[in-house]
């Protein structure tokens, strides 16, 4: 479940990092293992494997080699201690709050964050009393506001979705630190090959694997990232699950037997094993091949984006752009700070001509598609106001830069003339 350590830099990890040729045929490709079982060699063996006390595949809901081989890269990519896939980014957010917390238990949370979070936190506080404390605003002191006696983490994104505002997280993650908190970062915009949260603090990364890091828009995965650092031990009960004896694993004591890596254990032993999201062999192959490209392709839809936002910045019938990488935006600094490279190729312009024009010009695109994901090979259009970010009201539209007159932009790896050519024609069609 660890990772390698290795010398390597992040292209040749991202091509090599947890997989290796298979011993047993010499494939050099990480074999698809589609077995939901493991044949015990002893049952002193298995009962090892199931209580813990040795590392093996016993049944595939808790883990599978595929599944580990790309665990792997991917806590590699993260410089993690462990990581533990999932069946998408949305069971990750979930696992993750409800490991480390119990009912009664609350959290800080940036008030930016992807609709399906904002959707799922509501919902977790009706039914299951895990009460989200919103930041007012997104800088740390807004973050350190928010903290009362009953938080338990602080959760945000690296970069937001979808105005490309890029965190500042090592500001957050001194909150954290001085108020004994995990800081969980959902990295899901940014990718590794942009930013290392851990790197900047960060306890707990976590990902939907169905954006970038797949890539191809083929398959929905998740990823929890464990950096091994939080202290979980000086916390006592207030993280029960991960510092108090499991009876049905022998009075298992996660933080005892796995020091380093306590909190993945605890994911993959409540997460995997009771709750069972796990993701399937097939989509952690999928998803392994596309890290291969993945330095390769952040390069480029930065460069697409930065081009296509440049332009459109320019043109008269366009009010605003939302991409910190251009001059004179807000949160250039941070941006110029925490992602050189660019603050990723999703993010948002609005139209003069308001909720009309926007429609007009999605509905003109031909190259571009109108569709919902983000972060694929292709480029992508959607009008978030009526869409992704429907549940929020009006002035929180506005101020996270997806009122009725917004378009989202997931800029693809297309030549970027052909993608400023279908801008240029559809912006014509608006009038
Ligand atoms: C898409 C997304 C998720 C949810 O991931 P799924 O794989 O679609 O379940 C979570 N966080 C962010 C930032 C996302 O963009």
């Amino acid at each position: 479940m660890a990772t390698e350590t290795t010398t390597h830099r992040f292209a040749t990890q991202a091509v090599h990092a947890g997989a290796a040729p298979d011993p047993a045929t010499g494939a050099r490709v990480q074999p698809i293992y589609f077995t939901n079982g493991f044949v015990f060699e002893s049952t002193e063996q298995a009962a090892d494997i199931f209580a813990m006390r040795r590392t093996g595949f016993s049944y595939s809901r808790g883990s599978n080699p595929t599944v580990a081989a790309l665990e792997r890269r991917v806590a590699a990519l993260e410089g993690a201690k462990a990581a533990v896939a999932v069946s998408s980014g949305q069971s990750a957010v979930l696992l993750v709050l409800m490991t480390l917390m119990k009912s009664g238990d609350a959290y800080v949370a940036s008030s930016r964050l992807f609709g399906g979070s904002l959707g799922l936190m509501r919902r977790l506080d009706g039914r299951y009393d895990l009460k989200p404390q919103f930041a007012k605003g997104l800088t740390p002191a807004d973050f350190e506001a928010a903290i009362t006696p009953d938080t338990k983490a602080i959760i945000c994104e690296s970069i937001v979705n979808p105005c490309a505002t890029v965190m500042d997280l090592e500001g957050i993650a001194e909150v954290a630190r001085r108020h004994n908190l995990p800081l969980v970062v959902d990295n899901t915009l940014a990718s590794p090959a942009l930013i290392r949260p851990i790197e900047h603090g960060a306890d707990i990364v976590v990902h939907s694997t169905s954006k970038f890091l797949g890539g191809a828009g083929q398959t929905i995965g998740g990823m929890i990232c464990d950096a091994g650092r939080f202290d979980w031990k000086a916390a006592g009960s207030r993280y029960n699950l991960i510092n108090e004896p499991w009876p049905d694993y022998d009075g298992l004591v996660i933080t005892e037997r796995f020091p380093e890596i306590s909190f993945a254990v605890a994911c993959r032993l409540f997460g995997l094993r009771d709750l069972g999201p796990g993701l399937s062999p097939m989509n952690a192959f999928l998803t392994l091949t596309g890290i291969e490209t993945l330095p390769l392709r952040m390069e480029r839809h930065c460069a697409n984006a930065k081009a296509v936002a440049a332009y459109l910045k320019d043109h008269p019938a366009v009010e605003w752009v939302s991409y910190p990488a251009l001059p004179g935006q807000p949160g250039e600094a941070l941006a110029a700070r925490y992602v050189p490279q660019g603050p990723g190729s999703i993010f948002t312009f609005a139209l003069k001509g308001g909720e009309p024009a926007a429609v007009k010009f999605i509905m003109s695109l031909e190259l571009i598609s109108h569709l919902v994901n983000i972060g694929e090979i292709k480029s992508l259009a959607i009008h978030p106001a009526t869409t992704t970010h429907r549940q929020l009201d009006d002035a929180d539209k506005r101020a996270a830069c997806v009122g009725p007159e917004a378009v989202r932009l997931s800029v693809g790896l297309e030549n970027v003339e052909d993608l400023i050519a279908d801008i240029a024609q559809a912006l014509a069609q608006v009038g």
